[in-house]
């Protein structure tokens, strides 16, 4: 009888494929510049991945190669140097092979005594050290800032209101979360799955520079306590993803401090800051915060996706998800099963996978301060933009641009409103579909904005000159061409 395994019987062959792999992805990176910053997927390509269920093998070399052809050659285009949409991090080559051997070893993080235990408690010490949160305090890292954001409020909603793991929601007293109109959506589901319903979120105005106006969140605190509601949460944003703004966390602090709220901020990218000795000084009263939630994946560039929250308070960060010990998982002093981290009591997750590598990787082979470089060198890519944005007759800077994101539209001599916005966001679709640069769209004041978000350790600033040209040239063919009838409302 022969037993079957996944290993291969001819470790040779697949070795020289899995060199190749690596020579291609490399050189796919090293050749960036020179594809199109995205394209879109042909109807046939769409049509060649719907295949039946393969019950036969194929073999590792032509499932290889129907990466090559059907998956690799219309990625999502966050590697381009002209990639500049929603908040996305460009990666890196090393990270890639960083990937590969956390993928190699294969360890789950979730309650065996490991070094990759070591590795991510080092992770979060050292972001911890350049948070400027305490030694003592806690924290895990998650797949991405919406799951980082949904355990912090749950930390608050535990902290503040009680026994809810076991009592439910409806044993609550009525709950409010304070967060500006700007925060990112993230925050809306985590109030949503946490059971308190949308409604239980009071957005505070943001001011002319997309700040939350905190004279204002302050009398909303007063009005609903007098109305019976129990205010237990701000939520400060370190970066909104709109306009880059940052919300006065020194203020924020002080009123949660008052009033005796939880204080979470969302620093998905903007967190990143502090690794710059020059801009970190904007993030100023973030290291008060109970509890901090940001990416890796983004403004650090670590492979998709890696994220952290950080709580100040251990005890805190275990209450809401303490549910009961299971007579599997029990933890001992010796052996195996000696793990004395308990990630999986720090979040909704049992098995997880080992992110914490490619950031410790990341760390050690870069060092902290080219991660701040990297960023202060967006934040004057983007004031760059700004400037000609402001000079050019053409174009129009929409919003305040403080940090790496930059709003702007073509502007036309007597053409407003409805009009504009049809001519920007023809535009902003033929500069994607022709492959020439990816911003994405936002409505700043309920106009059509271009919005131009740099997290991109490849751009130059050639590349925003192409854009600028782009967008003029293009503008100008949508208003002679009379194309804007045909962009679908
Ligand atoms: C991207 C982002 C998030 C969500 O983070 P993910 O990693 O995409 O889950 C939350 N807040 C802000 C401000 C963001 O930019």
């Amino acid at each position: 009888m022969t037993e079957l395994t996944l290993d291969p019987t001819d470790w040779d062959s697949l070795r020289a494929l899995g060199h190749q792999m690596v020579d291609d992805m490399l050189a796919m990176q090293r050749d960036i510049t020179a594809a199109p910053a995205w394209r879109p997927i042909p109807v046939d390509v769409v049509r060649r991945i719907d295949e039946p269920v393969p019950l036969q093998p194929q073999g590792e070399a032509r499932a290889y190669e129907d990466f090559q052809s059907l998956v690799q050659p219309y990625p999502s285009g966050n590697l381009h140097p002209r990639f500049w949409g929603r908040v996305m991090g460009t990666g890196s080559p090393f990270g890639a092979l960083a990937e590969f051997l956390s993928a190699s070893l294969n360890v789950n993080l979730a309650s065996i005594e490991c070094s990759a235990l070591y590795i991510e408690e080092q992770v979060l010490r050292w972001s911890r050290e350049l948070m400027g949160f305490p030694a003592s305090g806690s924290g895990v890292l998650v797949s991405g800032c919406s799951i980082a954001n949904f355990i912090g409020i749950a930390v608050a909603r535990e902290a503040v209101a009680g026994d809810i793991h076991r009592v439910g929601v409806a044993k609550a007293p009525p709950l409010r979360l304070y967060c500006s109109d700007q925060a990112h959506m993230s925050v809306r589901r985590a109030v949503a799955l946490l059971g308190l319903g949308t409604d239980a979120i009071h957005y505070v105005p943001s001011d002319a520079n997309y700040r939350i106006s905190v004279v204002e969140l302050e009398q909303a605190i007063h009005r609903d306590r007098a109305a019976g509601y129990l205010p237990f949460c701000i939520v400060g944003n370190a970066g909104t993803v709109g306009t880059g703004a940052i919300d006065d966390l020194n203020a924020l602090a002080d009123v949660a401090q008052r009033e005796g709220a939880w204080y979470h901020v969302d620093g998905a990218f903007g967190a990143i800051l502090a690794l710059s000795p020059t801009l970190k000084p904007q993030l100023a009263g973030i290291e008060r915060a109970d509890s901090l939630a940001f990416d890796y994946h983004k403004w650090m560039h670590v492979p998709y996706g890696a994220a952290a929250v950080l709580v100040r308070e251990r005890a805190q960060h275990l209450a809401p998800f303490l549910t009961g010990a299971s007579s599997y998982l029990g933890t001992t002093t010796r052996g195996a099963e000696a793990d004395q981290h308990a990630f999986h009591e720090l979040g909704p997750e049992l098995s997880r996978d080992f992110r914490a590598l490619k950031v410790w990787m990341a760390l050690k082979a870069h060092g902290v301060a080219l991660y701040g470089k990297l960023a202060e060198q967006n934040v004057e890519q983007a004031a760059y933009l700004a400037t000609r944005a402001k000079a050019h007759p053409r174009l129009e800077l929409m919003a305040p641009a403080p940090m790496n994101i930059v709003c702007l539209r073509y502007v036309h001599a007597g053409m407003s409103g409805d009009a504009l916005d049809r001519v920007n966001e023809e535009i902003l679709v033929r500069l994607q579909e022709q492959g020439i640069a990816v911003p994405t769209r936002h409505r700043i004041r309920g106009q059509f904005a271009i919005r131009v978000a740099i997290t991109n350790h490849r751009t130059r600033r050639e590349d925003l000159d192409a854009l600028v040209e782009g967008i003029v040239e293009i503008g100008r063919q949508v208003v002679l061409g009379g194309a804007v009838e045909a962009v679908p409302a």
